[in-house]
């Protein structure tokens, strides 16, 4: 990886810290137009174009800018895959649309190496559910989760032959995992490919398989694994961590972990992306003459000046209270509803004050 690429996604691009989408999105399309393959055939042009298109790629979406301004590059990558997958993720053409540039895909199968390139096997991935409550997400948490999965064997570590012998070449496909059958028809004579089945594609066999995985090169196991979400996270979000799924047959490397962040709805507080919804029960004399309330949020109790004349359904903004903003900074708010409710079970001394207000006449 070249030097320049270690540079900051924010300075690559040439926008503040602080910088709105589409500033980020207008940046990119004009260092786009300039260093796009197609029309830059300077050396290192593609190079450069490689460059704002990763930035582009992070910074366009607000999870991964949240996370890159959290955790660095690094941590982009831990969390959301490959380099490839990152760019495959992004909508390229929405900022190329009535440029003349087209044919993104192919452009970045050139990066890539081809997107025909068949992807290694790997394990398989896994999908948990992780349950947090609406005020865990007013800072970043990290909770342990236990996670069966397959883990290489340690006895025979993961070749599945036991310990001392080995797996030796298949004698049926002769290592290639796969078998030709001729067929004919007719005049005509079809080769079909097939996995083979004496060894079941992996190319070779176990004479004497391992006693604790019976020959598979995996067992199951529960691993904790601790699991890192941002502040401000929403219900339903899925997170990626990379190389934490089921361990492959044989040595291949791991799938990938997909954490799915489930918030149940809470009691008290409705939740509209970063702010809060709640109620506060007001009688109507308060709401007449004014009172200061307590309410709730996600960080405790706070007071609230309800103003005299406050109306049925009337809502007050408290600035900040509500959860953090994944893709920008700061806080949303909560709004608090008057709930303006009738007292039912008056006195006589209190009925008499209001017939008095009555008959003052002319309220309004
Ligand atoms: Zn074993
Ligand atoms: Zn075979």
């Amino acid at each position: 990886m070249s030097a320049a690429s270690s540079q900051d996604f924010y300075q690559i691009l040439g926008v503040p810290k602080e910088a709105s989408k589409d500033d980020i999105k207008a940046a990119y399309r004009k260092l786009a137009l300039q260093y796009h393959p197609d029309r830059n055939k300077d050396p290192g042009a593609e190079e450069k174009f490689k460059q704002i298109s990763e930035a582009y790629a992070v910074l366009s979406d607000d999870d991964k800018r949240k996370q890159y301004d959290a955790y660095g590059k690094e941590g982009v990558y831990q969390r959301y895959g490959s380099e490839e997958d990152i760019f495959r993720g992004t909508d390229f053409s929405d900022v190329f649309r009535g440029t003349g540039f087209g044919g993104f895909d192919d452009l970045f199968s050139q990066f890539f190496g081809g997107g025909a390139a068949r992807r290694p096997q790997r394990g398989n991935d896994i999908q948990v559910r992780l349950q947090l409550r609406l005020e865990d997400a007013i800072s970043d948490v990290s909770r342990e989760v236990e996670i069966p999965r397959n883990e290489a064997c340690p006895v025979c570590g993961g070749s599945g032959a036991t310990p001392g012998t080995q797996a030796r070449t298949c004698p049926q496909c002769g290592g290639a995992g796969q078998v030709q059958k001729v067929q004919s028809a007719g005049f005509a004579r079809f080769i079909r490919v097939e996995t083979c089945g004496r060894c079941g594609g992996r190319g070779t066999v176990v004479d004497t398989p391992c006693r604790e995985c019976k020959g598979s090169g995996l067992v199951r196991r529960a691993r904790k694994i601790m699991i890192k979400i941002p502040a401000g996270v929403e219900d339903g979000h899925t997170f990626r961590i990379r190389g934490e799924g089921e361990a492959g047959e044989h040595g291949l490397p791991r799938g990938d972990l997909y954490v799915v962040v489930s918030i149940p709805e809470h009691p008290t507080f409705k939740r509209d992306g970063a702010d809060v919804y709640i109620t506060a029960q007001v009688n109507a004399v308060e709401a007449m003459l004014g009172t200061e309330v307590r309410v709730p949020t996600l960080y405790g109790d706070v007071k609230l000046q309800i103003p005299a004349g406050t109306q049925p359904g009337q809502s007050f903004k408290v600035k900040g209270k509500g959860l953090p903003r994944v893709s920008h900074f700061g806080k949303g708010d909560e709004y608090v509803r008057a709930n303006i409710y009738v007292p039912k079970n008056l006195n006589g001394k209190q009925k008499d004050a209001l017939k008095g207000l009555l008959r003052d006449g002319n309220l309004q």
